[in-house]
């Protein structure tokens, strides 16, 4: 009998029952092009039903050649779907080249983080969709589509919740690698996060606040080295006397180094390292990101429902994106301020507190994490998106017969048909 499949978090079971892996480009394309309803899953790591399908599930875990293609003269990475971005890193930084930022852990396929508009920290930092200059798709016959920049579907396909096709390869921009250091402060006075909210977020390259929306409030400041030395003091925050974990009572092993000393970039952007277990592991995840200007409208409407988060929260985070130009980013078109909550692994204790964030940020015309949990009503969220239309006609367009579409898809962007 076929083993049940299901995401990493273990909250869904995935319709598919069968998970194919191909060996090679050629099957892969005559396997979407045999099949009525296909979707590719990555590393799993989303915690909604966005990689599910009731057709057939493809990884790109043992497709041969695997690709990893820097170009040092261009500054640009070549690098298949399915790779992880631990994998790409560690070959970019054998080229002392780099991505500007990463996630909290570097454990997800690039082909899945790309698609959902996975982001990291940091004033100056879009989601990792912000640097794909070309996107090379198995669209549904089979065929291979290559959108490049210039062209204007491009901004459509990056972030693409996987419905136009497989992404068989992105091309990536570069900079030179640099090195960073971690900070943590803790003790920020929650008044100081509300009355100066832009000081502390452009105070270095990329800074996050971790919470329990009730007492406890920490930053974890990453500056580029020979950028100015951060000091947070003025807010009334200390600097940690030891390294932390971003969540209380898990190994500080599985965190990133701290207390100041210099690593690479892809050793201190993301919160917890390469082959550790990320996170808590026995959880569930949404994140919400608001318009910048309103960020501290919002954090004050958050602690208004502190009673109602802490109790089933394990932590929050609260980040800072830059605004960028793909269709279907979260941050599209302005800068904003994510705010992720890290909840225990019981859905129903959790969906009624979904619905009071929800509404408690619906006057900031929030949209969620295209990859976590939400409640929000899907017309809601895809008319939050200027680009909405251009991204359902794009769909109609590649995907005529929506054999990539799943219920998730249906719902934001509903099929002409
Ligand atoms: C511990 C943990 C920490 C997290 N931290 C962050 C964070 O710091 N920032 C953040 O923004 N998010 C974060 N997330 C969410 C995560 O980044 C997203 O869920 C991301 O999509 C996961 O990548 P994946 O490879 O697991 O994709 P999956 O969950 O496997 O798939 C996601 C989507 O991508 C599509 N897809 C995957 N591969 C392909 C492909 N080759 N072609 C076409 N479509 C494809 C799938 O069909 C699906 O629609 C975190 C999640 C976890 C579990």
């Amino acid at each position: 009998m076929a083993r049940t499949l299901t995401n990493w978090a273990g909250n869904v079971e995935f319709e598919a029952r069968r998970l194919h892996r191909p060996a090679s480009v050629a099957e892969l394309r005559a396997l979407v092009a045999a099949n009525d309803r296909v979707r590719a899953l990555g590393a799993g790591h989303s915690f909604n039903r966005i990689a599910d399908t009731s057709g057939v599930l493809v990884s790109l875990d043992d497709l041969l050649p695997c690709v990893i293609d820097v170009d040092p003269g261009r500054r640009t990475v070549r690098v298949g779907g399915g790779v992880r971005l631990a994998e790409l890193c560690a070959e970019l930084r054998r080229h002392g080249l780099a991505l500007p930022n990463l996630p909290s852990t570097p454990h997800f396929s690039v082909a899945g983080a790309v698609a959902t508009g996975t982001h990291g920290s940091g004033d100056g930092n879009g989601t990792l969709a912000a640097g794909v200059s070309s996107v090379e798709l198995v669209t549904a016959d089979g065929s291979q589509v290559v959108l490049s920049r210039g062209e204007d579907d491009l901004e459509g396909a990056v972030t693409s919740l996987g419905a136009l096709g497989i992404v068989e390869a992105l091309t990536f921009d570069l900079r030179p690698g640099f090195e960073v250091e971690q900070y943590v402060y803790e003790g920020l006075p929650w008044s100081a996060l509300v009355d100066h909210l832009d000081g502390i977020y452009s105070a270095a390259y990329s800074v996050s606040a971790f919470t329990d929306w009730d007492g406890s409030l920490r930053l974890w400041v990453k500056r580029r080295t020979g950028d100015p030395l951060p000091d947070l003091t003025w807010t009334g925050a200390r600097p940690a006397d030891g390294p932390r974990h971003p969540i209380d009572g898990m190994p500080v092993a599985n965190a990133t180094g701290q207390l100041g000393v210099p690593g690479p970039w892809d050793e201190r952007l993301p919160h917890f390292r390469a082959g550790f277990m990320p996170s808590v592991g026995d959880e569930l995840q949404s994140e919400y990101f608001v318009p910048r200007a309103d960020a501290a409208e919002a954090v004050k409407a958050l602690r208004e429902l502190r009673a109602f988060i802490s109790p089933v929260l394990q932590v929050g985070e609260i980040r800072s994106i830059a605004a960028d130009t793909a269709w279907l980013s979260p941050s599209h078109g302005r800068d904003s301020i994510a705010f992720h909550f890290t909840w225990i692994a019981d859905p129903s204790a959790v969906a009624p507190v979904l619905l009071r964030i929800e509404a408690a940020l619906a006057p900031f015309g929030v949209r969620p994490h295209w990859g976590k949990l939400s409640s929000m009503d899907p017309g809601t969220v895809a008319a939050s998106y200027e680009h909405g239309h251009r991204f359902r006609e794009l769909l109609g367009r590649l995907d005529a017969a929506g054999k990539f579409r799943n219920e998730l898809i249906d719902s934001y962007f509903p099929s002409d048909l």
